[in-house]
């Protein structure tokens, strides 16, 4: 998923995704826009089948 992706499902997705990557501020800023299906980092998001809380990560090439 890339940064659009994202925001198109909204704050929690973004939120997820940030926690995970650990990074906040200005790191954040910046790796955000990157996150991109066949670019530098892409984001992965999934929905937990048994507690149905929303889950993910972001892989950097
Ligand atoms: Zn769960």
């Amino acid at each position: 998923m890339c940064k659009e992706d994202l925001e198109q499902m909204g704050p929690e997705a973004i939120e997820v995704i940030r926690a995970e990557s650990g990074q906040q501020g200005a790191d954040w800023e910046y790796y955000f826009p990157k996150l991109d299906s066949e670019s530098t980092a892409t984001a992965y998001l999934f929905r937990c089948r048994h507690c149905a809380q929303l889950g993910g990560y972001s892989d950097r090439h």
